[in-house]
């Protein structure tokens, strides 16, 4: 029953008056305050949270995509790749597998597999995990290691990798810790020269003994906001031992390593030196764990970074592809641009093999693509608004004099 004072109103549960709150809220029979309502919206807040713990991480395997079923949805946005793409439904997948287990009657735990993407910039790392995240119902970060230093440097503690993952399911902490998290350029973390100590590293394998501490899984506190610029922020403690850990990089030059490798072993065996006859870019194919090590990445971070996949560089036929196929192709993208305004967008054949080679002529790679088709149509998405036309249809020779009246030229060569 609604309780009363001195005939005024008052919340049913700390018992004070309409006048002594900022607001009373009417319910069926009795009030409550704001305070009270905020009170109570905390309180079931961490309980939700709690039993949501509770549900064995409540995934349902069978209701989970199927390695197959997650490589079919990455084929919809990423074109070739189809080792790394695998790799990853299977991580993933497995990933949701060992979120799913409570207690093995056969005492089976299976272990964490977190994974470790190398490949030329461009091919698709990001995309890919941007991809995967898209599918996800776990929370999801990409993270950039080239910010990293060791403690007490100028740059982010290790620590900050998980602030993203923190930020990215609403400081969720029993979500988080089931989370994947996509560390990118970890190659820039290298240790940099074969001998330490000549010099402080401060963002190589300091860093890399602190990332060691997170992918090996222990509780680590984070700092809400990330940085150091809030000293007075209360830590949150995130036990790492669940989180995936994806990481990628371009390790440039790495190609050398290989050959070194691939050269010593095939001496070794009595045959003749046919290392120089691989394609350089295809001995990328052969990475294998000792590579990462002679490229300056610690023993204990290899180990912990047991699938190792790469990604191929992408030929021409594969940008070609990139152009037109994707579920959100550039090309698409564009047509569907003017199928608003009403007019139907015909491009010529020619015209894509045009922008294909003029990307591989500047060395731009599949980032190039976006930045040569918008710089031959930005005069047609300029003007055709407000034109009458029903359809319009864009020839080589109209791009090619786009494309050459444009700085795009000068511009990408000084880059
Ligand atoms: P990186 O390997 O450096 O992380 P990104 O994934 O950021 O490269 O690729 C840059 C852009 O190039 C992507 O946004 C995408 O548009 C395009 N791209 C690169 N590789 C592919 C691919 N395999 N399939 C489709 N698009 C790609």
């Amino acid at each position: 029953m609604a309780k009363k004072r001195n005939n005024e109103p008052c919340c049913s549960f700390c018992g004070r008056a309409d006048s002594e709150v900022m607001l009373l809220l009417p319910g069926v029979s009795g009030f409550i305050c704001n305070d009270c309502a905020e009170r109570a919206h905390e309180i079931s807040k961490e309980y939700l949270q709690q039993s949501d713990h509770k549900g064995a991480a409540d995934i349902q395997l069978d209701q989970l995509p199927k390695p197959e079923e997650i490589k079919n949805f990455l084929d919809q946005y990423v074109i070739g790749q189809e080792q790394a793409k695998k790799y990853l439904s299977v991580a993933v997948y497995n990933h949701y597998k060992r979120l799913a287990q409570t207690t093995d009657p056969d005492g089976i735990d299976i272990e964490k597999s977190n994974i470790i993407i190398v490949g030329p910039t461009g091919t698709g790392k990001t995309l890919l995990a941007k991809t995967i995240a898209r599918l996800l119902k776990v929370p999801f970060a990409i993270v950039d290691a080239t910010v990293l230093t060791e403690a007490g440097y100028v740059g982010e503690d290790i620590e900050s990798l998980l602030t993203r993952l923190l930020a990215a399911c609403d400081y969720n902490v029993d979500e988080a810790e089931r989370g994947i998290v996509f560390i990118d350029e970890i190659d820039k973390i290298a240790r940099k020269g074969d001998n330490p100590s000549i010099t402080r590293d401060v963002s190589g394998e300091g860093v890399q003994q602190g990332l060691l501490k997170l992918l090996e899984g222990s509780i680590v506190n984070v700092p809400p906001q990330g940085g150091r610029k809030h000293p007075e922020q209360k830590m949150i403690a995130v036990d790492t031992k669940n989180i995936l850990f994806i990481c990628g990089g371009a390790f440039e030059g790495i190609e050398q390593k290989i050959a070194q490798r691939m050269n010593t072993h095939i001496v070794g065996y009595g045959a003749t030196n046919h290392v120089s006859q691989h394609d350089r870019e295809r001995l990328l194919h052969f990475v294998a764990p000792q590579d990462l090590r002679s490229y300056g990445l610690i023993p204990e971070i290899i180990g912990r970074l047991p699938i190792l996949t790469n990604l191929e560089p992408l030929d021409r036929n594969a940008l070609l592809r990139i152009l037109t196929e994707p579920k959100n192709a550039i090309v698409k993208q564009y047509i569907k641009l003017l199928e608003m305004d009403g007019v139907k967008l015909i491009i010529n054949p020619d015209v894509l093999e045009y922008v294909v080679d003029k990307a591989i002529e500047f060395k731009l790679g599949a980032r190039g693509l976006r930045s040569i088709f918008e710089t031959i149509m930005i005069n047609v998405m300029y003007s055709l608004p407000s034109q009458k036309q029903k359809s319009y249809t864009l020839t080589l020779e109209y791009a090619r004099e786009q494309l050459e009246n444009s700085n795009f030229e000068l511009l990408a060569r000084q880059s």
